[in-house]
């Protein structure tokens, strides 16, 4: 076929690029960004000087292994550094897998909820996303099992998933893992892992260390406040680590993001202070949400997806405009197939009140729309 100009290969153009949450709310005062899961307690201020610190060496290249950061990380994590690489941000790691992994027509799976990046790698690898249905929106491992072919080489799995909030306990990413054919290599996103209080969680630390076809990630945009410098990692068998190394652009994780990312993992009080922040007003929110009459999911993460009523008026959508107008910037999901919720990332003291006296105005709102 003549081609009239460059054409993408196959499967680029089915890719619907990522839609990052809103960032602002026009006309509102005071804006409260609780769209993207970021943590509300910020940087390390410890980071931040590693930043001030290094700026002025930021003609000179990295060290393109990023050694003195794996190092830390393996020290905080009691992880093997040599079994440790750097992105920028998890989602680098991620591409990078599917892009060792997938040849094109080879399929991935990943769960019907599951997090959008994992179609957007797949595609752009040239694989066959393969999509798992959940139960009570959460991964379901026999609905996984169900769709694994001669031609599967990733099973993508966010513990705990974004958006909805819910994981499945160590005992079933065990069975998961242990039956999988030894071909398939499980991914386990594991980027909210710091955030999860239960006993019967598993980042994958133990699976990955263990098993020749488990790797985790982790990120460091999440809990320690780093999203906008792009660094994330992977652990797992040398195999898999040696493979995403040939491909990784040499420098792909700079010198700023290496800086603050020692400075933050160093710092475990600041990291224990956002947990324990979140353990207290997960559940508040959780609660009193509900008290208003609104299905809220179970999340063990830093974040809730809110159920909405379909009437219209009382929408999400309408939520959405309601809630910006006073300057709460929640996160629409209709990406992910959940056009009736909004997600709401745990935010600072006053957020938290502030959303939660905003849902109980638009909830009486409506009512009172309604019988008048
Ligand atoms: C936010 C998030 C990531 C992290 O992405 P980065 O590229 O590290 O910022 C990865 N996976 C899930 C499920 C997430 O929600």
């Amino acid at each position: 076929m003549i081609m009239s100009r460059p054409v993408p290969r196959p499967g680029v153009l089915d890719i619907d690029a990522y839609v990052p949450g809103k960032a602002g709310a026009p006309g509102a005062g005071r804006v409260f960004k609780l769209s993207a899961n970021e943590s509300p307690l910020g940087p390390s201020p410890r980071a931040v000087q590693a930043l001030r610190d290094m700026a002025h060496e930021i003609a000179i290249y990295p060290e393109g292994s990023s050694h003195k950061l794996r190092e830390t990380v393996g020290a905080v994590n009691g992880l093997d550094p040599a079994r440790i690489i750097m992105g920028a941000g998890s989602d680098n790691i991620l591409e990078l897998l599917a892009l060792a992994y997938l040849a094109p027509g080879d399929e991935a799976i990943y769960t019907q909820y599951g997090f959008l990046e994992y179609r957007i790698v797949t595609l752009a690898a040239g694989g066959v996303p393969v999509v798992a249905p959940e139960t009570h929106y959460t991964a379901d491992v026999d609905a996984i099992l169900e769709r694994v072919t001669a031609r599967t080489r990733i099973v993508f799995l966010a513990n705990p998933n974004n958006p909805t909030g819910s994981y499945l306990p160590r005992g079933e990413i065990e069975r998961l893992a242990n039956s999988l054919p030894p071909h398939v290599l499980l991914v386990l996103d594991a980027a909210y892992a710091e955030y999860v209080v239960n006993d019967d969680y598993e980042s994958g630390v133990a699976l990955a260390t263990s098993r020749d076809n488990v790797v985790m990630t982790r990120t460091f945009s999440k809990i320690y406040g780093l999203a906008g410098l792009r660094l994330g990692w992977g652990y797992g068998p040398s195999h898999v680590i040696d493979a995403l190394n040939r491909i990784r652009s040499p420098f792909n994780v700079s010198t700023a993001a290496s800086a603050a990312g020692i400075a933050s993992a160093q710092d475990v009080a600041h990291m224990q202070a956002a947990v324990a922040h979140n353990a207290k007003w997960l559940p508040w929110l959780t609660r009193e949400i509900e008290a208003l009459g609104l299905e809220v999911l179970p999340s063990v993460a830093n974040f809730v997806a809110i159920r909405f009523p379909t009437q219209p008026g009382r929408a999400a959508a309408d939520a959405d405009r309601f809630l910006t107008s006073r300057g709460l910037v929640l996160r629409a999901i209709g990406a992910y197939g959940m056009g009736e919720f909004l997600r709401l990332t745990v935010g600072l003291d006053e957020a938290n009140v502030a959303v939660v006296a905003a849902l109980a105005d638009f909830m009486e709102d409506r009512k009172a729309a309604a019988n008048g």
